[in-house]
């Protein structure tokens, strides 16, 4: 069966000493308390990587980079590789978060060359997608995110493709409280496997995690995860405090 992930996006926040301190709580709690079949990702800045996975037991809890570089190497001052990223231990990178598409003019044509050079470098891409309110309110929601993934990650080869995660993740219910409602993930998500399911066939799209992101805190994730298409979430704020996080690690 496929896997239940619960991936933390900690953004642009932490020292690397206060980072190194939350990823210690975590290690703790998640081995004291955590839900066994529950796949742990800590998505740390880049200057976070190497401390936080030497401070994690990685059989655990897995350490995710929140970009990387669309070039393999060379002169791009100021960018990070994926080679870099996975000498530091990482093992995934979240990639085409709205707040990169929206504030970094991140594209899909950008975004092909750091999945290639994802899978290729061996690192997990989580892979986010998701609609803005006017989207929403105008009701082509579904037809719009299977188009962002069309562009992307449906490019792919089907071997390639199953070495990925997809997070849905609305942005008028990311850092806004508003989360989605249980029906509306639900409804979503069966959208996006049934996608998979015609690119790629019914065991590709049953064996995809399809992660929900977007206001999830400890009180509604049970609700979200219970859904049948709701394999996980991408947690932002509720991340960077090892009670709530390992409140929605252990909601299922
Ligand atoms: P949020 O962020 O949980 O703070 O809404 C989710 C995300 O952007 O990944």
């Amino acid at each position: 069966m496929r896997q239940k992930i619960v991936a933390g996006n900690w953004k642009l926040n932490t020292t690397v000493q206060e980072g190194v301190e939350l990823a210690k709580a975590v290690d703790t709690i998640v081995a004291e308390q955590g839900a066994e079949d529950v796949v742990v990702v800590l998505g740390v800045p880049f200057t976070h990587l190497t401390k936080v996975a030497e401070t994690v037991n990685t059989e655990r809890i897995g350490v995710a980079s929140q970009n990387c570089a669309a070039e393999a190497k060379g002169a791009y001052t100021g960018e990070v590789s994926v080679s870099m990223i996975k000498s530091t231990g990482a093992k995934y990178v979240i990639l085409g978060h709205s707040e990169r598409r929206e504030y970094y003019g991140e594209t899909s044509e950008t975004l092909n060359k750091k999945l290639a050079l994802a899978l290729e470098a061996g690192l997990t891409p989580i892979y986010c997608c998701g609609e803005a309110l006017d989207i929403r309110e105008a009701g082509t929601h579904n037809d719009f995110v299977v188009n962002q993934l069309e562009e992307t990650v449906f490019q792919l080869s089907a071997d390639d493709f199953k070495k990925i995660v997809i997070a849905y993740e609305p942005i008028w219910a990311i850092g806004t409280g508003v989360t989605a409602s249980s029906d509306q993930a639900q409804d979503m998500h069966a959208n996006i496997r049934a996608a998979i399911a015609s690119k790629f066939g019914e065991e590709v799209a049953e064996g995809t995690s399809i992660l929900y992101g977007g206001s999830c805190n400890p009180k509604n994730a049970n609700e979200l995860f219970a859904n049948k298409d709701v394999d996980g979430g991408l947690i932002g704020g509720a991340s960077l405090k090892a009670e709530d996080f390992i409140g929605i690690i252990n909601a299922y």
